[in-house]
């Protein structure tokens, strides 16, 4: 077994143990293998081990990989900030969007999308930590994005992404997922089912608080340069 394949292998089983020590319904969260800087090659590894699911970051490099890549029957979510002149070419070569982050991209990824492909699927990314240099809306104003969105005719909201301000302990690792996650469940829509939370360094974490999709990248690609 190549080690792209053993290290997806550990990932599900970490997975599958967070959903069960949670009290979750196993195989409720889904794995988003994050490729970015990491070669063609190395989705074909993660690929024939069963992976569907790739997450990019940067647009050029995406673009290049699913050319590379066409034959393969691949899910592509970008993952990464977005300027407005990207928009076309992300509203028309990926399934998903997690970090929408101004109501502005939102539009032009509306506007954007091919009629010939179902409504992209988006997440809005919120600033969580509340941290100046970060991208992402603030929760004060999530609830009213929220609305503005869901009237736009070719995109689907599907729930919210966050990346909160690294943590070593734990329980503080938690708190900003739990706040998310609680915030939601008080606008009472049940069809924001996504949660896109959670990396290699805060997996458990992510999982114990409701994630429902992991982005991973260095537990299954090794370390970036
Ligand atoms: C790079 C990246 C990841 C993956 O991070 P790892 O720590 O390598 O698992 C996840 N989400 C986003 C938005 C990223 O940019």
């Amino acid at each position: 077994m190549t080690s792209i394949a053993s290290n997806l292998n550990s990932i599900k089983a970490d997975i599958r143990l967070a959903e069960s020590n949670a009290g979750r319904e196993s195989n409720s969260v889904q794995l988003l293998a994050v490729s970015k800087k990491k070669p063609s090659a190395y989705i074909i590894e993660a690929y024939q081990a069963g992976q569907r699911h790739f997450g990019e970051s940067y647009l050029q490099e995406a673009l290049t990989k699913q050319k590379e890549l066409s034959h393969y029957q691949i899910t592509w979510h970008f993952i990464g900030p977005i300027q407005s002149n990207k928009t076309k070419q992300i509203a028309e070569n990926f399934s998903w969007v997690h970090s929408v982050d101004r109501l502005k991209i939102a539009q032009r990824l509306s506007n954007q999308r091919p009629e010939s492909l179902p409504p992209l699927n988006i997440c809005l990314q919120v600033n969580i930590s509340q941290e100046e240099s970060k991208a992402g809306i603030k929760l004060t104003e999530l609830a009213d994005m929220i609305q503005q969105i869901e009237q736009l005719p070719r995109i689907k909201l599907r729930g919210v992404m966050a990346i909160p301000e690294p943590a070593q302990d734990y329980a503080q690792q938690r708190l900003p997922y739990r706040q998310l996650h609680q915030a939601i469940e008080d606008l009472n829509k049940p069809e924001l089912d996504t949660f896109s939370f959670g990396m290699t360094a805060d997996l458990k974490a992510a999982i114990t608080e409701g994630a429902s999709i992991v982005r991973i990248g260095s537990a299954l690609f090794g370390a970036r340069t």
